[in-house]
C-alpha cells in the first residue's frame, strides 16, 4: 500500500535539504503535486496534507476530477499535450497551463481566459531542450521569440517563465555538485522569459534542479505511488 502521507514528507524532506543545500528560501520552490491516473480521493488525501495545487496531463481526466472536486481548495494545472479543440474546457477548468507552445494555442488561451473572466491566465512556454523528435516544445530560439510576441500583444495572459523536461539521459546522470550545462541554459532562457519562473525538476533530477533554479518541481510517482 501506499502510504502518501510518508511519500509526501519525504519528498518535501528532499526539496527543504535541496533549498538548503542551495542556499536559496524555501518559499521559492513550488511542489506540484502531479495527479495523473490517480483518483480523487488521493487528491483528497494530499490536500489534507496541505497541498492544493495538483498537475494532470489529460484534459478529459482534468475535468471529471475539477468537477468533482469543486468547492474546494483545490487547482489544477494542466501540464500535457495540448490540442486546440480542448483548449476551452483545459483553461476552464485548470487555474494555469504550463505547456504552451505555439501562437495557435496562445490566442485560444487568451480568448477563453477573457471569456470566462480568468484573465490575466498564467501560462509557461514548454522547451523542448534537447530537440527530442517525440517530445512537444519549442527550441530556444522560438521559445523567445514568441516569448516577446505574448509580452507584447497578450495582456490576457500572465507569461510565468520556462517549462522543461530535459532529456532523460542527461537528467538522470545530473547531480547537485555537478550541474549540466544544458540546465544552465535552460535557466538561462527562463530569466528572459515573462515573469523569470522555471518549471524543472521531476523527482529523479529535483535537487539539480532546485540548485540550477528551479521554482517548480513536478513530483507524481514519490507522492502518489506508481501509475500501474
Ligand atoms: C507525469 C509527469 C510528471 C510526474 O512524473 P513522475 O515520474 O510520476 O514523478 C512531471 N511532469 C510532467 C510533465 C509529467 O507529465
Amino acid at each position: 500500500m501506499t502510504n502518501i502521507k510518508e511519500n509526501l514528507e519525504r519528498t518535501q524532506k528532499r526539496i527543504h535539504d535541496a533549498c538548503i543545500a542551495a542556499r536559496r528560501p524555501i518559499e521559492e520552490v513550488e511542489l506540484l503535486a502531479v495527479s495523473k491516473k490517480h483518483s480523487v480521493q488521493s487528491i483528497r488525501e494530499v490536500m489534507g496534507l496541505g497541498l492544493s495545487r495538483f498537475g494532470e496531463n489529460y484534459a478529459q481526466e482534468m475535468l471529471q476530477k475539477q468537477e468533482e472536486l469543486s468547492g474546494t481548495q483545490s487547482e489544477f494545472v494542466f501540464i500535457g499535450q495540448l490540442q486546440s479543440n480542448k483548449i476551452q474546457r483545459i483553461v476552464r477548468a485548470a487555474a494555469e497551463i504550463q505547456t504552451v507552445s505555439s501562437i495557435k494555442h496562445v490566442r485560444l488561451i487568451a480568448k477563453y481566459a477573457k471569456a470566462t473572466g480568468k484573465a490575466p491566465y498564467p501560462i509557461y512556454l514548454i522547451l523542448n531542450a534537447g530537440d527530442e523528435p517525440q517530445k512537444a516544445g519549442l527550441n530556444f530560439k522560438d521559445l523567445e521569440a514568441l516569448s516577446l510576441e505574448v509580452t507584447e500583444n497578450y495582456p490576457e495572459l500572465t507569461l510565468k517563465g520556462v517549462m522543461c523536461i530535459p532529456p532523460a539521459s542527461i537528467a538522470t546522470s545530473a547531480s547537485i555538485d555537478n550541474i549540466p550545462e544544458l540546465y544552465k541554459k535552460i535557466k538561462d532562457l527562463s530569466l528572459k522569459v515573462g515573469q523569470g519562473k522555471l518549471s524543472l525538476g521531476m523527482s529523479h533530477d529535483l535537487e539539480t534542479a532546485i540548485k540550477t533554479g528551479s521554482t517548480c518541481v513536478r513530483i507524481g510517482t514519490d507522492i502518489f505511488g506508481s501509475r500501474d
